[in-house]
């Protein structure tokens, strides 16, 4: 591998990008808002580029919004013979096929390889990386994914890592919404909510919502917008598209996916994942501190 290069330098982008000069000597950067790229150049030694210049690079990273934006991109701008594009978007499995056989034909590989560990992750360079399409392909991009990962899991042909990331995310906001709803019965009982919170974190009810989303964004009132809920609604849709495509019942998921849905909708655009509780605070009267 001779050159890399990451598009998309938004919240997860940004910081994934930034450990890759550790590990190649050219890495191209491009960014919608390109001054965002020439920062990110400035800051950590990468090479803002055009678009053109970014897909002609022998590994190209993506991390936009959605596969609509990537699938765009592609369209426009055609990667090298030889190349492969690893797209760490929290993507849709369909998406991921298409874009597999698109490239196929033109002899590039698709990884599909979202990310989990959230911003505090990407700055560790300790992101848990799923990964489906091709193993070798994987094989071969393992070194340029590696200095911003903890844990780089094949988990199976193209769309495989995007539904597990999307599972994954789902999981988030049941355990989120559940832990509300629960911490909101104890508030309405009188029951302290630290002592709560230390008692069910040393117990089998413990999730991540309540060892850290709680905790840290909700209970202080911070709600720092580092992982935005309409991402978080868009993630709880595609695992929903999961369940549906293969005709199962999953009542909860259902639910959920309409719960987020509806905060995401009623929030404003830039509330961070951890404020859909406060539609439920909205119903209970009970705030969650
Ligand atoms: P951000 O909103 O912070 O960044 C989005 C990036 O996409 C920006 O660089 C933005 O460019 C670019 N972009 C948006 N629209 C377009 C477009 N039409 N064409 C080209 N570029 C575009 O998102 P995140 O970094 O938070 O999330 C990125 C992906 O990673 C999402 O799929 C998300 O679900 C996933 N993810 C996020 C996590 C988090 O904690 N934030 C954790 C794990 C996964 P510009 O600067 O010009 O706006």
């Amino acid at each position: 591998i001779n050159s890399v290069a990451f598009i998309g330098l938004g919240a997860m982008g940004w910081r994934m990008a930034a450990h890759l000069p550790k590990a190649f000597a050219d890495v191209r950067v491009w960014n919608r808002t390109f001054s965002k790229a020439q920062q990110h150049a400035a800051e950590f030694g990468t090479r803002a580029v055009s678009i053109e210049d970014a897909v002609q690079a022998d590994i190209i990273f993506s991390c936009l919004p959605t596969s609509s934006e990537v699938e765009t991109l592609i369209a426009e701008h055609l990667p090298k013979a030889g190349s492969i594009w690893v797209d760490c978007t929290s993507g849709e499995p369909t998406s991921a096929q298409y874009l597999n056989a698109h490239l196929q034909a033109r002899d590039v590989a698709f990884l599909d390889a979202p990310v989990s560990g959230q911003t505090i992750g990407a700055e560790k360079g300790t992101l848990t990386v799923m990964v489906g399409g091709n193993a070798n392909a994987l094989l071969r991009a393992r070194p340029a994914i590696e200095p911003f990962a903890g844990l780089i899991q094949h988990v199976g042909d193209s769309g495989s890592g995007f539904a597990v990331k999307a599972v994954n995310n789902m999981l988030l906001a049941v355990n989120l919404w559940a832990a509300a709803e629960g911490f909101s019965a104890l508030k309405a009982h009188g029951v302290d909510m630290q002592g709560a919170l230390a008692c069910i974190n040393a117990s089998s009810g413990k999730s991540n919502a309540t060892e850290t989303v709680l905790p840290q964004r909700v209970f202080n009132r911070s709600f720092p917008n580092t992982f935005a809920l309409n991402l978080l609604a868009k993630d709880a849709g595609i695992a929903l598209d999961l369940v549906q495509r293969a005709k199962l019942p999953a009542p909860v998921l259902a639910l959920t996916q309409s719960l987020i849905r509806a905060a995401s909708d009623t929030s404003a655009s830039d509330s961070d994942f951890s404020a859909a509780v406060k539609m439920l605070e909205r119903w209970t009267n009970i705030e969650l501190s």
